[in-house]
């Protein structure tokens, strides 16, 4: 079955031509149509341009790339040329991209075939995909369960077997979260890696574009396609890109033998729910028997993250959101009668309340009177934060935690307490402000619900975090289980 296939495996049938680009979209397509009534993990599908793009692989476009054939689907935050881009949000309902993001263009580049946008949080503004405006995801392992988000739609959509691999964007942990969510792999790589042009904005300094697919093997393969620099992105890095899955294919056995493994003590402390600690201590167990040496380590600012971010990446919001004031594109109010009542409505009515909640957090944090006490004070403690993180990696090679306190939880659970909603990133939170390159690896499950082990590794590092990702998933098959229901 096509969808229980590595990328690796379906890449070297479609070059050998055991199966056809048109084949093998048709069983995506397929799969998409039995099961996503039901998950609702795509906001737009685009089956008729999938085909064409398809049998034109199948007639030689792109022969060779690497991911020649390859079915994929975009967050619906990354811009499509002819394909809508909602961005989660009423305010883009109506909204086609003139261009494509750099991601979107690369992958294409690389011959993949999109099949769709994915769903999300609003403006990738939630950690359970309920702030979007076309309803929320379920998640494969108990619909009546959360996928997590931001980027729950792609998370599910991999997690389902709709496709084998899908992009998304971690701004506070909206590809780590629900990759643990929905049991999945999922990598953010180091900020700059992946270019941002053409990804809706939603806080310019965190924001980064990264991807969902079964294995870490397979997550190389899509990251290389995305990474490199890009002159559009003025944050993008110029920085050779390892070769992620030769880096692989070349290490051996022992790749985790010595390897210095740090547990940041405050990701252990109160907080994480016993079931998810113990599949967690398992995975360490698990690195330690293949020659890891773990050690404890502090990562002492820890707690000031969830207040941090939670200054810096609404007034980064507050801004980039104000573009959209119903005049150039989106959504406009019906019969304005003048230029204020046209921006109040439009806005008002184009967004949902919880990017109107951080919309008014992120201005009040930047406006004259309180600028010194919370937006500059943010950004004093992320300093601290990203030094946390330096100095632990003077002796550390590689971080291993909890992504979240506990599996998913059930839709509606938190939908009425955004602080409770915020207070679930903690994990997460602290490696987006430092700008670190971050994975979720399938570590176990609790209840039938999955846990994923974070794993954090320095700057630039993603060879070390794919390889530690693969060396883990060369002796578990956490990451090989499927949801009932959509073997
Ligand atoms: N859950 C966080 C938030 O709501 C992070 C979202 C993200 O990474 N895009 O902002």
């Amino acid at each position: 079955m096509s969808h229980t296939r590595s990328i690796r495996e379906l890449a070297s049938d479609l070059a050998a031509k055991k199966i056809s680009a048109v084949e093998l979209t048709e069983h995506f397509l397929k799969r998409i149509a039995a099961h996503d009534e039901r998950l609702n993990t795509l906001i737009s599908r685009n089956e008729e341009s999938a085909r064409e793009r398809a049998a034109a692989i199948d007639a030689g476009d792109n022969a060779g790339a690497a991911l020649a054939g390859l079915p994929i689907a975009h967050k619906d935050i990354f811009c499509t040329r002819g394909v809508r881009t909602s961005c989660g949000s009423r305010m883009l309902d109506n909204f086609v991209a003139p261009y494509d993001a750099t991601v979107v263009e690369r992958l294409a580049g690389a011959g993949t075939v999109t099949l769709g946008k994915t769903n999300m949080d609003e403006f990738a503004m939630g950690s359970s995909n309920e702030t979007s405006f076309y309803g929320s995801v379920r998640n494969p392992w108990n619909t009546d369960y959360v996928p997590g988000g931001s980027s729950g739609g792609s998370a599910a959509a991999v997690a389902a077997g709709l496709v084998p691999a899908a992009t998304g964007s971690d701004t506070g942990g909206s590809i780590r979260q629900p990759a643990a969510l929905c049991g999945v792999t999922g990598i953010k790589p180091t900020y700059g890696r992946v270019s941002r042009y053409g990804m809706i904005a939603f806080a310019s300094s965190l924001d980064q574009g990264g991807c969902f697919a079964r294995s870490a093997e397979d997550c190389a393969a899509v990251l290389q396609a995305m990474s490199g620099f890009d002159a559009r992105d003025s944050t993008s890095v110029e920085r050779e890109v390892p070769d992620y899955s030769a880096v692989l294919d070349s290490q051996g056995d022992d790749f985790l033998e010595g390897l210095k493994v740090g547990l940041p003590k405050e990701y252990f402390a109160e907080g994480l729910d016993d079931a998810s600690r113990k599949v967690i201590e398992a995975a360490i167990a698990e690195f330690e028997a293949r020659g890891a040496e773990i050690v404890e380590i502090t990562l002492p600012h820890t707690d000031l993250a969830v207040s941090t971010y939670y200054v810096l990446a609404p007034a980064e919001a507050s801004s980039n959101l104000a573009r959209f004031d119903g005049v150039r594109y989106g959504y406009r109010c019906e019969n304005p009668v003048d230029l204020e009542d046209l921006y109040t409505r439009s806005r008002g009515e184009g967004f949902g309340r919880e990017v109107q909640r951080r919309i008014m957090v992120g201005a009040y944090v930047l406006s004259a009177g309180y600028y010194d006490a919370y937006y500059l004070k943010a950004q004093k403690t992320r300093r601290l934060i990203a030094r946390d993180f330096s100095d632990a990696f003077e002796n550390v090679d590689l971080i291993a935690a909890p992504v979240t306190q506990a599996p998913a939880f059930k839709l509606g659970e938190k939908l009425d307490d955004p602080v409770s909603m915020y207070l679930n990133d903690v994990y997460t939170l602290p490696a987006s402000l430092a700008g670190l390159p971050g994975m979720s690896v399938p570590a176990g499950f609790v209840d039938g619900l999955p846990v994923g082990l974070q794993l954090l590794a320095p700057w630039f590092e993603e060879s070390r975090l794919l390889g530690a990702a693969h060396a883990y998933q060369q002796s578990t098959d956490w990451h090989t289980k499927r949801p009932a229901g959509f073997e």
